[in-house]
């Protein structure tokens, strides 16, 4: 476990690099307010729990989040994505997402193919779901009632 870090902001639109064709959406949030944060951990994998405003009653949904780096802005920008593991009916751009990231999976590492990186995302999944089973203490955290809008 780590520290927990706090995450609000609204869902944008991210580079677009087919996350959804691979069965792995992320919700991309904007990272200005978090670029200090940002520059004090590592780049990579983390897990914890989400919720996005006006989406199945603001339910709280395990998820895996990335931080990374952003090809469009030639790497010199980081970006925050977040997969929330639920299977939803529609998108939610525009939505104000709170996560609350409670632990650490792996630093980022280049992948040499495709189902490699698949692999890698599924997996970080799986672990996510079981140490979020063992370590429910942030799921109803007062931040995910009265962050929004704020
Ligand atoms: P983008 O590059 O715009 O971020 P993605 O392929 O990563 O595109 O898809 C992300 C979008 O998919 C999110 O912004 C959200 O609206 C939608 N979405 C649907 N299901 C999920 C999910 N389980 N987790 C995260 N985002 C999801
Ligand atoms: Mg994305």
């Amino acid at each position: 476990a780590i520290s927990p870090l706090f995450f609000k902001g609204t869902v944008i639109q991210g580079f677009g690099r087919g996350s959804k064709q691979l069965g792995i959406p992320t919700a991309n949030l904007p990272v200005e307010e978090y670029e200090s944060i940002l520059n004090d951990i590592p780049i990579g994998v983390y897990y914890g729990w989400a919720n996005v405003h006006g989406v199945n009653d603001n339910k709280i949904y395990k998820m895996a989040m990335s931080i990374g780096w952003n090809p469009f802005y030639k790497n010199t920008k980081k970006t925050i994505e977040i997969h929330l593991i639920n299977k939803f009916e529609q998108d939610f751009y525009g939505h104000q997402l709170n996560a609350i990231a409670v632990g650490f999976i792996r630093p980022m590492c280049d992948f040499s193919s495709l189902d490699e990186l698949i692999k890698a995302i599924n997996d970080d999944i799986e672990y996510a779901q079981q140490q979020l089973d063992q370590q429910p203490q942030y799921q109803n955290h007062e931040f995910f009632k009265h962050c929004f809008n704020s």
